[in-house]
């Protein structure tokens, strides 16, 4: 087993996740088998509970576990499967490691950060390591060389490596060379300090991948090569990409990156094999047609409350020949101005998952506009159970009409708490998460776009249909078209009389793949360029 290690220097947003994804596609179109995971020096025991402004998007894997951002990069650029022993937080460390304190399990010892805290740490590498056939495991440490609650998992990772011996270890480090205006010049000082701060804890980084706005020439390289003590071709530079998130792996392969990974652990392969995704990459820059479509959410300021959201539109629009343009909506402007005002240049409207009552009122009314002006509609979570709604209140004649979650009082809860929800009491990890069967109805569009009745979904809800109103709602239009095996929950609702009109429960998007779009985000795009404006 061959472990990669990639932590990051001088600020964070670098884009490290995206170096370490770009490192997994690199290696595994090598012919190499790898597995990415992250380290999350916070104390939350996952971000479940973290707002997307604190953290951006919550990224739930097949067996539930609500993970970091990052673990979407990583499904989207390699076919590893990932599961909740993929991201270890702090928060999970000392969660175990006082679990076993109060068991007994350390009779007699005083409980320390090294080694205990530094053992369980190194114990879930090994965890990783025993359920994988992986050749390769790459994993990210999350913030900043120097912060103080990294410290535990760089003294970790020091210690594991002297343990599987240095051949089989390598270090990348991530940071910024910024280019002083007045001065019209990168600077290299942030980086020595960086790499200076990693050595003192006896990490000395194999690559540094140095992240910059401007080419960085061979002098620079050797400069830092000389003060980090690195060989100048493991000085790798990784510009502002301009295209598309997924040129970094070609990008990383011109500077030779997978290269002098291969050659520092000893692998030995051919040339990586990307035909596929440099064809994937140019549909992505080179698309033929362009076509507008909203994402109207409350988190919108933030690229990466609905990272995945966008990511998926992006591969739907690779496979229909388009660029999505995203128009990024925020709801509570749709209430100010009016929907015709801020939707009328777009071609469809999407609107993503989220939680909390600020908003709500903006969503409905851009769901009843794609509704009244035939403008294909995606809802995805809370954006089905908005459809719900809007189809109770204008449709229905339901007046009133809500979700319990926002109006515990309605006279009409056509979206209310999930049965096996009543008793829970913490916040934390209680929603129903993870991979569910649906079953589609025949004839329905969703069957027609899966090619299947049958499909596997990710969720990630406490709310539900009421199917006490299905009826009603099917008399009218609105048809429950995908649930549970059982039938007893609502999976998805469709208005078969509608240019395009789908709404799920569950998260398509954290299924998209840039080389194999989703199936309802590809219809949806689809949707969109038929009903082009201008
Ligand atoms: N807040 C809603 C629920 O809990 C929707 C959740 C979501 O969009 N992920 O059911």
């Amino acid at each position: 087993m061959k472990y990669i290690f990639v932590t990051g220097g001088v600020v964070s947003s670098l884009g490290k996740g995206l170096a370490a994804a770009a490192v997994g596609t690199l290696l595994e179109r090598r012919g190499l088998k790898v597995l990415m995971q992250k380290f999350d020096p916070y104390l939350n025991v996952d971000p479940g509970t973290m707002s997307p402004f604190q953290h951006g998007e919550v990224y739930v894997l097949d067996d539930g576990a609500e993970t970091d951002l990052d673990l979407g990069h990583y499904e989207r650029f390699t076919s590893g499967k990932l599961s909740q022993l993929n991201n270890l937080t702090s928060g999970q460390v000392y969660e175990n490691v006082i679990k076993r304190e109060r068991k007994g399990d350390y009779l007699g010892a005083t409980v320390q950060v090294i080694p205990h805290v530094t053992d369980e740490i190194k114990k879930r590498i090994h965890d990783v390591t025993a359920v994988t056939d992986a050749d390769i495991i790459i994993t990210e440490i999350g913030g900043t060389t120097g912060d103080i609650e990294g410290l535990p998992f760089l003294e970790a990772l020091r210690q594991f490596k002297d343990e599987v011996g240095h051949e089989n270890v390598a270090f990348m480090h991530a940071t910024l060379i910024p280019y002083i205006k007045a001065a019209e010049e990168l600077k290299t000082k942030p980086t020595q300090q960086s790499v200076a701060k990693l050595r003192e804890i006896g990490i000395a980084p194999d690559v540094i991948i140095c992240r910059s706005e401007f080419p960085i020439d061979n002098e620079l390289r050797s400069k830092i090569s000389m003060f980090c003590n690195i060989r100048p071709e493991a000085v790798v530079p990784f510009l502002d990409i301009k295209g598309t998130i997924y040129e970094a792996p070609l990008k990383l392969h011109d500077s030779q990156l997978d290269e002098i990974i291969c050659e520092r652990l000893g692998l030995e392969t051919g040339e990586p094999d990307l035909i596929e995704w440099r064809n994937m990459v140019d549909r992505i820059v080179n698309p033929t047609h362009t076509v507008k479509i909203a994402v109207v959410g409350k988190y919108i300021e933030l690229m990466d409350a609905y990272k995945s959201i966008y990511e998926s539109l992006t591969h739907a629009g690779a496979a229909n020949d388009a660029n999505v343009d995203i128009v990024r909506v925020d709801s509570s402007d749709i209430t100010k101005k009016g929907p015709e005002e801020i939707l009328k240049d777009v071609s469809a409207i999407l609107i993503p998952g989220g939680f909390g009552d600020r908003g709500i009122e903006g969503k409905i009314t851009a769901a009843r506009y794609a509704r009244e002006n035939n403008i294909p509609y995606f809802g995805i979570c809370l954006g089905m159970q908005i459809a719900t709604i809007e189809f109770a209140r204008n449709v229905c004649g339901l007046d009133g009409a809500h979700s319990t979650e926002f109006d515990p009082d309605t006279p009409h809860p056509v979206i209310c708490l999930l049965e096996d929800q009543k008793e829970v009491e913490n916040m934390g990890a209680t929603m129903r998460l993870g991979t569910w069967e649906a079953m589609l109805a025949e004839g329905s569009r969703s069957e027609e776009l899966y090619g299947s009745g049958k499909v596997n979904e990710r969720h990630r809800h406490r709310y539900e249909f009421n199917q006490s109103y299905k009826a009603d709602f099917e008399a009218k239009g609105l048809k429950l078209v995908g649930t549970s095996p059982d039938g007893t929950l609502g999976e998805i609702v469709e208005i078969p009389d509608h240019s395009f009109y789908i709404a799920v429960q569950f998260h398509p998007e954290f299924q998209s793949k840039p080389t194999a779009a989703h199936p309802l985000f590809k219809g949806f795009v689809a949707a969109a360029l038929e009903n082009r404006k201008g």
